[in-house]
């Protein structure tokens, strides 16, 4: 019994639906996590180049806007010092002139917060402010334009005690200012100055200018700082540098190299990116910075905005595979449960039971494979039953004939044989299936014992010699089904060996087979199989006996071939067969004793109440004719006394034959007791009844009994119906018994009858 097993290493209980769950989902977020994630990431690093790259343009603008504000003064400032009117103004300090000029560049440079021009040694001569007789340092930068008799820009702290003299109201105390200076020369000789400054503390301009020009939805931040604080903003909403605000830690490091600082930096929290450039004053010394900055404001609400797109796409990716993990359970458990149901409804014993699982997988095979198991289990069963039928079908007749032929038939229904053949062992081979007229009442359905054949019968039929007799055939060619010796033929080999033959995978060319055994076989034994109609692929023979008692062949061949099954299924039926026939041949030869006189072999008393009853009935029923004669020998005692009893019983069986042979086929004829027979005759009225005694007791003084030297007669009484006086049975045996009665006394070998109440005699 084959046991095939699957265990699996350990492993928590969890259906397959949620497995085939878990398993699509995971296949699915991995895949999307990851992609979310190098996205971010990508999408981060991205951000941050192009932040930094945007934040260095802008500085490079940025710087350029802080110098041009001083760069523009200094500009109005150069046409000043070529306008000879103001030379000469200066050149003979003509103060009022001067004052209206530094007013009036106060007031088209509104974004100056000091104008003043000076004399040759730097001191304030005119101003926009009352600052007249003062020399201002500005950290040298008007000493370095007289210097080099070139205009000169720059930024510088100026401190208090200096503004307060200057007249500037600065809300940065020390202030930085940007400065430009321009000489005024007159015969290549210094003459004077004219200088601007420009406060930049809590000063919206320059940061204004550059948020103006750069402007950028990112917000571009620009502030100028002295070296710790913020001191002039850009006052854009969410900017995140106010005034006093402290520069980040590390930038003023940063600078410190006099380059530009450019980073990602945090502050207060925030990732900013960041340009600083160090400005410095006229000697080198960094004293502030201008900043600009990109706020990762935005920066964070993309990436924000990434991340709820890559959350909606997992999300909508788990839900789609979730969908799918769904149809795939489906497909999965759906033939799961069909094939569990299947095996429920087969184990509850329905063999019909089929399963159609069109998945094109797998499942579909299971479906195949277990359709095929419950019909192997169903033909098996189906096979059983027959079995069982062909069993109890043996069990139950006993009549010899229907016995053979139907088991023919139902071989050839359960192997699908294409010839069969069931040969009868006979001894004496004076018998055939057509059941020939044994000639007397009696006939017999089975070959009765013939003469000598009687119960010695001790070894097989090989040794005792016989003949197979070709009792049912078809698939045969019918010359073939012939009688055989039991000496002959490979069914004579089979029933003296008492082997079954089996004959696999016959070659077409069976012919030569054939031929080369008939030459090797020097037994004598033939191939009698070449005659099959069909040219069978497997034959066998059969033997059929039981015990010491041989019962015949059986030939069977199928175009198919046998299985191991039919040939277990053809020994048995073999047996039940031999048991069968047997027990067939036994019951017919009982039945036969039964109504069969021992002596004469004509039916006995038995049977003749019987065939009375049927024939008095028949007659009466169809009001048809119905006679018997009735006879007894004449003298019997004397022969016996003569000869002796045993020649007696010679001339009763004798006479007997001679019955026989004066009746014809529809009549019977059964010896009524000790040397008294009685002859029906249905459907024989008296006349032709008459005549039949007549007949019979003409052959009966005819014959001649060998073992006597003298023949024999007899006495007949005849009733015949229809007759008013006979109602019963019993009244018809009387009159004819009464009218034997009369023959013998009217001096015996005479027939005596009455027909219409009128007495016919003949002698
Ligand atoms: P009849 O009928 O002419 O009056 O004379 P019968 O001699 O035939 O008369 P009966 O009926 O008296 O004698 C019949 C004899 O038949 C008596 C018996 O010995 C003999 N018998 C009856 N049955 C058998 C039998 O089976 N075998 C032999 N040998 N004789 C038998
Ligand atoms: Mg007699
Ligand atoms: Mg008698």
């Amino acid at each position: 019994m084959a046991q095939i097993s699957f265990k699996p290493p350990f492993r928590p209980r969890m259906s397959i639906k949620t497995k085939l769950i878990l398993s699509f989902s995971l296949a699915v977020l991995f895949p999307l996590v990851l992609l979310a994630v190098a996205n971010t990431f990508i999408f981060k690093n991205q951000t941050k180049t192009s932040s930094l790259s945007r934040v260095k343009i802008t500085l490079s603008g940025a710087k350029r806007i802080y110098h041009s504000q001083g760069n523009k003064l200094k500009d109005a400032f150069l046409i000043s010092s070529y306008n000879p009117l103001i030379i000469r103004a200066i050149s003979r300090n003509n103060l009022p002139f001067l004052k209206s000029l530094s007013d009036s560049y106060k007031r088209a440079f509104n974004f100056a917060d000091f104008i003043g021009i000076t004399d040759a040694k730097g001191a304030i001569i005119a101003s926009s402010s009352d600052a007249n007789g003062y020399k201002p340092s500005l950290s040298g930068t008007i000493f370095n334009s007289f210097r080099s008799g070139l205009p000169v820009t720059g930024t510088s702290i100026i401190q208090k005690f200096e503004l307060s003299k200057l007249g500037i109201k600065s809300s940065g105390s020390p202030g930085m200012f940007l400065i430009a200076v321009v000489p005024f020369e007159s015969n290549g000789k210094i003459i004077g100055s004219i200088f601007g400054l420009i406060d930049l503390n809590d000063n919206n301009y320059i940061p204004g200018t550059i948020y103006s020009e750069y402007h950028l939805k990112t917000g571009v931040f620009a502030a100028v700082f002295n070296t710790q604080t913020c001191i002039s903003t850009n006052r854009i909403p969410g900017n995140i540098f106010g005034m006093g605000s402290r520069i980040p830690s590390g930038v003023q490091d940063g600078l410190r190299s006099g380059k530009d600082f450019i980073h990602e930096i945090k502050y207060n929290g925030n990732d900013i990116f960041a340009a600083f450039h160090p400005i410095k004053d006229p000697h080198g010394k960094i004293i502030g910075s201008l900043g600009v900055f990109i706020s990762n404001r935005e920066y964070l609400a993309l990436f924000a905005k990434t991340a709820a797109y890559a959350t909606a796409i997992i999300l909508i990716g788990l839900i789609i595979s979730f969908i799918i993990s769904f149809i795939a359970s489906g497909d999965t458990l759906k033939p799961i449960f069909a094939i569990i149901s299947a095996i429920k409804s087969f184990s509850s014993g329905d063999v019909n039971t089929s399963l159609n699982i069109e998945t094109k997988d797998e499942f579909e095979d299971i479906g195949k494979g277990f359709t095929e198991m419950v019909s192997a289990v169903r033909d098996r069963q189906e096979r059983m039953e027959k079995y069982n039928t062909f069993s109890d079908f043996l069990s139950s007749s006993l009549d010899f004939d229907v016995i053979i032929s139907s088991t023919l038939d139902m071989l050839e229904q359960l192997l699908n044989l294409s010839s069969g053949i069931i040969y009868i062992y006979e001894r004496y081979g004076n018998i055939s299936p057509s059941g020939e007229e044994s000639g007397c009442g009696a006939r017999v359905q089975f070959p009765a014992e013939t003469e000598g054949a009687g119960g010695e019968e001790g070894g097989t039929a090989g040794r005792a010699g016989g003949y197979l007799i070709p009792w049912k055939f078809y698939g045969i060619r019918k010359f073939v089904a012939r009688k055989i010796d039991v000496k002959e033929g490979l069914a004579g080999h089979c029933l003296t060996t008492r082997k079954t033959i089996w004959f696999h995978d016959i070659p077409e060319n069976a012919v030569l087979l054939k031929e080369h055994l008939n030459d090797s076989s020097d037994s004598g034994k033939t191939i009698d199989y070449g005659f099959c109609e069909a040219f069978p692929k497997d034959i066998a023979w059969l033997p059929l006996y039981v015990g010491h008692d041989d019962v015949g062949v059986l030939m069977v061949s199928t175009i198919y071939g046998f299985s191991k099954e039919d040939k277990v299924f053809l020994e048995h039926a073999a047996k039940g067969l031999s048991v069968a026939l047997d027990n067939s041949k036994l019951h017919n030869k009982l039945k036969e004793l039964s109504i069969t006189d021992q002596l004469t072999g004509l039916y006995n008393r038995r049977k003749l109440d019987e065939i009375i009853e049927n024939e008095f009935n028949k007659s009466q029923r169809y009001k048809s004719t119905l006679s018997i004669l009735m006879l007894d020998i004449d003298h019997f005692k004397s022969i016996n006394d003569s000869y002796g009893h045993k020649t007696g019983d010679i001339v009763l069986s004798g006479l007997g034959r001679v019955l026989k042979e004066s009746i014809r086929i529809t009549d019977s004829v059964a010896r009524y007791g000790g040397e008294e027979f009685l002859i029906i005759l249905p459907q024989t009225s008296f006349h032709s009844a008459l005549e039949v005694a007549k007949k019979i007791k003409q052959n009966i003084q005819d014959h001649k009994f060998p073992q006597l030297n003298r023949g024999i007669t007899v006495s007949i009484g005849i009733a015949s119906l229809p007759d008013s006086d006979i109602n019963t049975e019993d009244d018809f045996l009387r009159v004819a018994d009464d009218n034997l009665f009369d023959a013998k006394n009217g001096g015996r070998n005479r027939i005596i009858g009455v027909l219409e109440g009128r007495r016919i005699e003949v002698d």
